[in-house]
């Protein structure tokens, strides 16, 4: 079917209708030349009247309407530049602005106002779309950015020491076994990284929790004993303050909160001085049961502690990478205790200590 302009329509409609009169008047009625006359001009100015009006109420808004829509189009092509980001959310704006100048004009009919609210609400909702993917896009190419750099280090550091052994010190007994547990202990470094990076992958999209009543207790004790070796090399005391009342259990995924105890546990004496000393301990409330971790550590500024749970966020770059650690520990443990319905609060005072603390229903 052909589809034709409403003003051309209405036009030939008019003009039909006009010559009907007409001739019906002139031939059948007995109407003097003077009548047909006024009867012509008459018609002829409402016939203006009513295109502009038609004009004016349908076709300028519609046109209007339909040249805006054009800028709701996204093409995935473009995704893949940056500024295709800021350029097209800029335009949306735009649009929305001249949606809601035209919202508020004063000549629109009700159905065209609810065309120009629908089409608002779509452009808000793009827009809306369009700032999220632009986060992402940030996001990714950032965390790609900081893996890329993170596995560079320790691949760097075993290259140049295979490459030392290689180029000679293979044989001298001196320097050899030096060099090849430097490349071991990077490789080691290497695990734990991509260790790291497959559980918040996992948790970042949703992993299932095995969920049971089990005693928190036990895990802090199992935990502090497995990590006291670690903590003696640097003549750290762990003192653990738990309730052996059997009663006490806590509902959760004992093997990631156990994760959540190493994590932060193995950072309590990564970054407490030797001779200091760790504390664990937990309060029984009602319903929960609050667990403490305390160290007498460098602490943490004030600044940072709010970033501290960002993935690869790291206080002090150059001395947190001797000391080891992928920068994903406090992530991960955010991400578990979230999937317990918990956070983890830190407070922290320099050259004093830094106390972590998350509670778990009972
Ligand atoms: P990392 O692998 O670097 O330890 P984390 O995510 O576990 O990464 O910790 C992030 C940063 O928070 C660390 O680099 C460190 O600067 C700081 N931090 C974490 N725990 C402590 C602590 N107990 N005392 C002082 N600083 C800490």
């Amino acid at each position: 079917m052909k589809r034709i302009n409403l003003l051309t329509k209405y036009s030939v409609i008019f003009l039909a209708a006009f010559l009907i009169s007409f001739i019906f008047l002139s031939r059948i009625t007995d109407v003097s030349n003077e009548t047909l006359l006024v009867y012509s001009v008459f018609s002829f100015v409402f016939y203006l009247i009513t295109m502009t009006f038609i004009y004016k109420e349908v076709n300028m808004p519609l046109n209007k309407i339909f040249n805006l829509s054009g800028q709701l189009k996204l093409r995935d092509e473009d995704y893949d530049s940056p500024e295709y980001f800021d350029s097209k959310i800029s335009e949306l704006n735009n649009l929305m602005d001249d949606l809601e100048r035209m919202k508020s004009g004063s000549v629109l009919n009700k159905e065209i106002f609810r065309i120009i609210n629908e089409i608002h609400s779509i452009a808000g909702r793009t827009l809306h779309e369009l700032e999220t993917a632009k986060v992402f896009k940030i996001n990714r190419n950032e965390f790609m950015g900081n893996v890329a750099h993170e596995l560079r280090t320790p691949i760097f550091a075993i290259q140049l020491s295979l490459e030392t052994l290689i180029d000679g010190a293979i044989n001298d007994e001196e320097v050899n076994m030096d060099f090849l547990k430097r490349a071991f202990n990077q490789t080691s470094r290497l695990k734990e990284l991509v260790d790291d990076l497959i559980s918040i992958s996992k948790f970042e999209t949703g992993v299932k929790m095995s969920k049971r009543y089990f005693r928190i207790s036990n895990v802090i004790q199992k935990t502090a004993e497995e990590l006291r070796a670690l903590a003696g090399k640097k003549n750290i005391e762990i003192k653990i303050e738990t309730s052996d009342d059997p009663e006490v259990t806590v509902f959760g995924d004992e093997q990631r909160l156990q994760q959540v105890l190493v994590n932060l546990i193995d950072n309590a004496i990564k970054y407490t001085a030797g001779n200091g000393s760790i504390c664990i301990s937990q309060d029984i409330k009602e319903k929960e049961v609050i667990v403490r971790i305390e160290d007498s550590g460098i602490g943490i500024p004030q600044k940072d502690l709010k970033r501290i749970f960002e993935r690869f966020y790291r206080v002090d770059k150059t001395r947190s990478r001797d000391i080891g650690g992928s920068g994903l520990g406090l992530s991960i443990v955010k991400h578990i205790l979230e999937a317990h319905s918990s956070r983890i609060n830190v407070e922290s005072e320099i050259n004093k200590g830094t106390k972590f603390e998350f509670s778990l229903k009972r």
